[in-house]
């Protein structure tokens, strides 16, 4: 599943690609995959004037509203044309195309008014300027949740799945059961440490391939690489060699160091 670096490596490698492309026509072999009132009204005839990314969706901005792109599974969304399992077409007037293309389906693109109206629900952006220490230990404090639910809480953070979170848990040495208002100032600290810089390496190494994530023309992310826990079932920690142990938490797999992540239950 893309998680905010893919996501954000998709958006940075479009951004030469599609902005300032005007739509001319769009097909769409898989009618569910693109939810708009009227989507022929909506987006024919508009210009693509920006692309970003808020949490996991990719904002398409239009001269007039905007599509708001959501991958989920397996979605692509490239300029070059795919073999099959094309669910949305954009026609530009200067002969180019921008696929979505999904195997499983799930993928959704919408045409909105207002996207950041749309997205309000989110959390904050894990690598926004005003997402400080202080602020994140803040909103732990206030949370009974076991942390690694609560990171995968799109309302309470945006942009953070399974894979990184266990990264970042590990780093932390935080155990993935524990309550959040219970961790410690110093190990909140690390967390947000550990967090940034996840996802920032992660968005460098261009993402994560796992499943069959890739992006532009099937290049593959690197990140893989470095992962220390998730995927790591029974074999050593590279910190302390004990075997890595996998649970299963809010029916995520979910990875840790019993040795190196310390627990931090409820308070009484
Ligand atoms: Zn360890």
């Amino acid at each position: 599943m893309p998680e905010l670096p893919e996501v954000e490596t998709v958006v940075r490698g479009l951004q030469n690609t599609v902005v300032g492309e005007s739509i001319i026509d769009l097909e769409v072999p898989w009618e569910k995959a693109l939810v708009a009132d009227d989507p022929y009204e909506s987006i024919v005839g508009k210009s693509i004037t920006g692309i970003r990314r808020r949490a996991k969706y990719i904002i398409i901005d239009l001269d007039q509203g905007a599509l708001l792109v959501h991958l989920r599974m397996t979605g692509k969304l490239t300029p070059v044309a795919p073999e099959k399992h094309v669910t949305v077409m954009l026609h530009f007037e200067t002969g180019n195309t921008l696929y979505f293309q999904d195997t499983r389906k799930f993928g959704r693109m919408e045409y909105v008014n207002n996207p950041m109206e749309k997205l309000a629900h989110l959390g904050p952006e894990p690598l926004a300027d005003d997402f400080t220490p202080e602020v994140f230990y803040k909103m732990l404090r206030s949370k009974n949740r076991q942390i690694k639910p609560l990171l995968l809480d799109q309302t309470f953070l945006a942009g953070l799945g399974n894979i990184y979170v266990d990264e970042a848990l590990f780093q932390a040495g935080i155990q993935p059961l524990s309550i959040a208002a219970s961790i410690p100032k110093r190990q909140s600290m690390s967390l947000h440490a550990a967090i940034q810089s996840i996802l920032s390496a992660s968005i460098k190494a261009q993402g994560t391939t796992i499943l069959n994530f890739s992006h532009g023309e099937n290049e593959s992310g690197t990140y893989q690489a470095a992962l220390q826990v998730y995927g790591r079932k029974d074999e050593p920690c590279l910190v302390c060699e004990t075997p890595i142990t996998k649970i299963t938490v809010g029916q995520r797999g979910t990875h840790f160091c019993s040795s190196c992540q310390s627990l931090f239950k409820a308070k009484r």
